[in-house]
């Protein structure tokens, strides 16, 4: 019987589930935001198939910037240290890599990883966390990867990507389509020679699964072709990660983006749904920047089975 993980502010509570419920009664809008979307989709349950065996949620450092990034309008002037991270799956059909962290040309250049985006964020960075550092602590080599999942093209999500050409990567056509031709006002979140290393396309358009016991669930708003992920482990349960789709618990709490989403309105409903699913799934959500559920994380090597 799969057991679920207690993550949040609210682990004092009853568990990692309640964190959930208690977070989305507070947000008063949730339970009509269901009307806007059908939750539709369901994960394809296979029998006799483990599919995904442990994740490792991997620290790629942290950046120091503004709150009302993170949530908007909030606590004006206010920094906060927010964390860049990664997960590695490991699973029966090999492993499978979430995000390639930042670039790690980065520690002696800041615009080599955050580009434009450079002045607006204080890069905190060591050596280990550079994504192949990290692959290295759980023994592999990034010629082991099999899939890149990535949640979404910015800069803090994409800097590791030359390090997995032979690695197929699953991506929205929509994010991929708009981080090479970027608006205007969304450019600078982007670093294109970060995608140079984007050789094999796995194109989506929706929900579905990457291999058993992983799946892309679509959450646009913060970026077109914004996902979420989602994990079912045979001890821990489901995990479902929301990256930039929800950054923190107050997102939710306040029923409100981050600062800087693409379409505002997407981005609530896209929040709205991955609640609603990880209530379903009765899976254990984790937002993606929060450092309150950072810390109580358990970090690689450490993993969930
Ligand atoms: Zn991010």
């Amino acid at each position: 019987m799969a057991e679920q993980v207690a993550l949040g502010p609210l682990d004092s509570r009853e568990g990692g589930n309640d964190n959930l419920e208690s977070h989305s009664s507070e947000a008063h809008c949730l339970g009509a935001a269901r009307s806007t979307r059908s939750l539709g989709w369901r994960p394809t349950e296979r029998r006799n198939a483990v599919g995904a065996r442990a994740l490792y949620m991997m620290d790629c450092g942290s950046g120091e910037f503004d709150y009302g990034v993170l949530v908007a309008m909030q606590r004006p002037g206010e920094k906060v240290v927010s964390p860049f991270s990664a997960c590695l799956i490991d699973t029966d059909d090999g492993p499978v890599l979430v995000e390639t962290g930042i670039d790690p040309d980065g520690l002696k250049d800041p615009t080599a990883a955050a580009g434009e985006k450079a002045g607006a964020v204080k890069l905190l960075l060591r050596e280990e966390d550079d994504i192949r550092m990290r692959l290295g602590e759980i023994g592999l080599m990034p010629e082991d990867v099999r899939y890149v999942v990535l949640s979404h093209m910015h800069w803090d999500h994409a800097g590791g990507c030359r390090f997995f050409p032979h690695a197929m990567c699953v991506v929205q056509r929509a994010e991929y389509r708009f981080a090479l031709y970027p608006d205007s006002a969304f450019r600078k979140s982007f670093v294109p020679h970060h995608f140079r290393g984007v050789e094999r396309l796995d194109l989506r358009e929706g929900d579905g699964e990457v291999v058993p016991g992983v799946w892309v669930l679509s959450a646009p708003g913060h970026t077109p072709g914004q996902q979420a992920v989602l994990v079912s482990l045979p001890e821990s349960g489901k995990m479902l990660l929301a990256f930039d789709a929800i950054d923190t618990w107050e997102n939710i709490e306040r029923n409100t983006v981050s600062g800087i989403p693409w379409n505002s309105a997407l981005a609530l409903e896209s929040m709205h749904r991955l609640v609603q699913l990880a209530k379903r799934e009765n899976a254990t959500l984790v937002p993606g920047h929060e450092p309150d559920c950072w810390s109580k994380l358990k970090r690689s090597p450490d993993c969930y089975r």
